[in-house]
């Protein structure tokens, strides 16, 4: 059977659970071997390796609480000892920067100093700084798509430090998707709307029925929908699109 990624590599950050699991599996579903990256959890990072073994897939896992110092530094020392395991060599094809800290900050006037500062380290810096790393790895025709959040196109106050912190992604897609260019990497968003990652908010029916409203089609998003649209990017198929923020929100932005 071809598989439309054999051979390749991947790191997709934050893959213990949610969007980022079902993104691992779908590229490890088309041959990619994963680097499933976790922070706090590692037995639900295992746990994503199973499934994806499970399916005929090839996996391993590395924690590094993004945020924290030499964090970056521990992500690529285990990345780089997976890879030369599994492969013999240190080659990344492809980067999901996906792991992201969330949460209501409340009213604008109620945010802390610390809480910007927390939601800048994980979803701002420290994806610049592992794409920063990954150049070293990524050869010729190399992807990397960025997950950022409906957020930062659709006003939500109470969530203003986090869409602060998504908008930095955007900023990666842009500016970067113009100076790899020439090394044939592509680099992209993807923008989800509400997404049941599993959470226990997503089990109330005061929060379920809410955000399924805001989607044109009715419904929460799936981690695989929005997984579906990462893995197309990093295709062949997706080879004339760079620099772009495309919406998986389901039609959440229509008006
Ligand atoms: P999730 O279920 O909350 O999972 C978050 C993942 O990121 C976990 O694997 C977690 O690992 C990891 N992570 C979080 N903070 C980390 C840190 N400081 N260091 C290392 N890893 C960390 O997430 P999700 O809802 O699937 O969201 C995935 C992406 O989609 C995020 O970028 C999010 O902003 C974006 N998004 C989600 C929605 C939605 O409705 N779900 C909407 C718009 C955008 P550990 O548990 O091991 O720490």
């Amino acid at each position: 059977m071809h598989s439309k990624l054999h051979g390749k590599t991947a790191l997709v950050t934050g893959s213990s659970r949610g969007i980022g699991r079902a993104t691992a599996l779908g590229l490890a579903r088309e041959g990619t071997l994963i680097a499933v990256h976790y922070g706090r959890d590692e037995q639900a990072a295992k746990e994503t390796v199973n499934l994806i073994e499970k399916d005929g897939g090839r996996a391993f896992t590395v924690g590094a609480q993004l945020g924290a110092d030499g964090a970056v530094d521990r992500l690529f020392a285990g990345l780089e000892a997976g890879l030369r395991e599994h492969t013999g060599r240190t080659v990344l094809d492809i980067l999901v920067n996906n792991a992201a800290a969330t949460g209501f900050g409340g009213a604008p006037e109620d945010v802390t100093a610390e809480e910007v500062d927390r939601m800048f380290a994980v979803n701002a810096k420290a994806p610049f700084l592992i794409i920063q790393r990954t150049l070293d790895l990524m050869p010729e025709g190399g992807r990397i798509v960025n997950i950022s959040s409906a957020v930062t196109r659709k006003a939500i106050p109470e969530q203003l430090a986090y869409a602060m912190s998504k908008g930095s992604i955007d900023q990666l897609t842009l500016h970067l998707a113009r100076h790899l260019a020439p090394r044939g990497i592509t680099v992209n968003s993807v923008l989800p709307g509400a997404t049941d990652n599993g959470g226990d908010a997503f089990r109330m029916p005061e929060v379920r029925e809410p955000m399924s409203q805001l989607s044109a089609f009715k419904r929460l998003g799936a981690p695989a929908d929005v997984a579906d649209v990462v893995v197309f990017l990093t295709t062949d198929q997706a080879r004339w699109v760079t620099g772009s923020c495309l919406d998986a929100t389901g039609g959440s932005l229509l008006g």
